[in-house]
């Protein structure tokens, strides 16, 4: 175990949380469901934890919801959170967050590219005292050299950018302890990037490594376009060091062109001006275009957030919601209708 902040840590009074949360954020995985259904159930009742399921369906077009809603009424244990349309990971594990009760929780993604048999190791984390255990991965199986690749430079970027950045090679899959659950929820901005939100709320934190399993089935549900949005919403979301370097970026520029004028006026004392200049002109001024038009982009990705912040929407709309009712789970009312959460 790998701790990453050690301040006031005294280990639990208890063995094992009360009640164990698993969070699970679904789109279109209905190959995949069933299977982690089963591996997750297998795992937590061979170690006899209490434990509760709560699979949230962030609008899935296929049969997602069937089978989510069919284990639901087979198992006491688990909870379906139907959203009301597609959300985003981001926003179905917020979801997810919001209604578990367990005393530590633990965010996994449906395709078993977490395995099960890490939660316990999760687990002994959270009774050693510490509010977020982290799960490493030590490798990125089933995941091509580019995305490797891209996925390494974003958060080394992100790390030299902001001052509270998500470590490397952690995902969404970690242990969360109710303090640390607690605080998460009440940071409701739209956009939100989890990893970044799991580290601003900080609390002590400590790590495990476990290696990625391929895809059981189906298939991933990040493209190109939609990695590159998210790690747009990654730096935006974390720094305002774009909005800073953009500044620079137009400091540099004046300077340069204040100095290449300096040089012309110079030029043209001592040596007269014999060309009208013209190819100087149209690069000149269509790199300050080019300049303005990025730095202007950069500005308005800011505000069109701030934009989406001011509306001040519910993050998102429950259009069912089956609660755990299981004699291992905390007590609780099934089939609350639909309702609204802020
Ligand atoms: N997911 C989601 N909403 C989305 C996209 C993905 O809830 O809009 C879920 C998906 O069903 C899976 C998890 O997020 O449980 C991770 O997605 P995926 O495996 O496609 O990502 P990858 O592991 O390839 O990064
Ligand atoms: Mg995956």
């Amino acid at each position: 175990m790998n701790a990453v902040c050690t301040s006031n840590i005294s280990p639990r009074a208890a063995e094992k949380p009360s009640l164990l949360s698993i969070v699970c954020p679904a789109f279109n995985e209905q190959e995949a469901i069933l299977d982690f259904h089963r591996a997750v159930r297998r795992v937590l009742q061979s170690s006899g934890q209490n434990f509760e399921i709560i699979l949230v369906n962030d609008g899935s077009t296929d049969g997602t919801a069937r089978l989510m809603k069919d284990l639901c009424a087979r198992h006491p244990d688990t909870a379906f959170v139907d959203l009301s349309r597609n959300f985003g990971k981001e926003i179905a594990i917020t979801a997810g967050l919001d209604h578990a009760k367990g005393e530590a929780v633990v965010v996994m993604d449906a395709d078993l590219q977490h395995p099960p048999e890490s939660i316990g190791a999760l687990i002994e984390g959270w009774r050693e005292g510490y509010d977020v255990v982290n799960a490493v991965r030590r490798n990125r199986n089933g995941e091509n050299a580019l995305k490797r690749m891209t996925a390494r430079a974003f958060y080394r970027a992100l790390r030299r950018l902001g001052r509270v950045a998500p470590p490397e090679d952690v995902g969404d899959f970690r242990l969360l302890s109710r303090k640390a659950v607690d605080a998460v929820v009440t940071l409701r901005e739209h956009h939100r990037f989890m990893k970044g939100v799991f580290a601003w709320v900080g609390f002590p934190t400590t790590s495990i490594a476990f290696d990625v399993a391929p895809r059981i089935a189906g298939r991933t549900k990040f493209d190109f376009w939609k990695l590159w949005n998210f790690s747009i919403e990654g730096v935006t979301s974390h720094t305002l060091a774009p909005l800073k370097a953009s500044t620079y970026l137009g400091l540099a520029v004046a300077g340069l062109s204040f100095a290449s004028g300096l040089v012309y006026v110079v030029k043209a004392l001592l040596f007269g001006d014999p060309s009208p200049g013209f190819p100087t002109v149209i690069v000149t001024v269509s790199f300050l275009g080019g300049v303005q038009l990025i730095v202007l982009g950069v500005i308005g990705e800011y505000l069109g957030r701030v934009f989406n912040e001011t509306k001040n929407r519910p993050l998102y709309f429950v259009n069912e919601l089956v609660e755990a009712r299981g004699a291992n789970c905390a007590e609780a009312p099934a089939n609350t209708p639909a309702r609204e959460v802020a």
